[in-house]
């Protein structure tokens, strides 16, 4: 007996079930050629192309939706599905960047981006000298 579920696959080996839960992931879903869209945590990228249709919100067909898995992405504890806390998906590096996200330093909205586990903005991150490997 083998079956599949949203969260996971169950196996029953000699009356034990065992769930085998496969590992989440944070993929970044976006129309081909936009910059805006998605954090999405999902099993597969094709789980995480669902999600993200699935909203009505990406404005292309759907062979366009482009899907990148971010390898260095931390999203074990977090639910499926899409991150609604920009900051929390750019902490977790599962998106690269906000356009109108808030600098933690100048507290300015500014195109700001992860430097040093901080949320910050270009000038700041110069300031700060945190700008080193980028
Ligand atoms: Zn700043």
């Amino acid at each position: 007996m083998l079956k599949e579920n949203t969260c996971g696959t169950y196996y029953c080996i000699d009356k034990v079930v065992i769930k085998v839960t496969k590992k989440k992931k944070g993929y970044f879903v976006n129309e081909k050629d936009g910059d805006y869209g998605f954090s999405v945590v999902a099993n597969s990228g094709k789980d995480a192309k669902r999600i993200a249709w699935e909203t009505g919100d990406l404005d292309c067909d759907y062979t366009e939706v482009r899907v990148t898995w971010k390898r260095k992405a931390s999203v074990e504890d977090l639910p499926i599905g899409i991150i609604e806390n920009e900051n929390l998906a750019l902490r977790r590096e599962v998106c690269d960047y906000l356009e109108y996200g808030e600098c933690e330093e100048c507290e300015e909205i500014a195109t700001v981006q992860l430097y040093e586990k901080r949320i910050l903005c270009k000038n700041c991150a110069e300031t700060l000298n945190l700008m080193k490997g980028r």
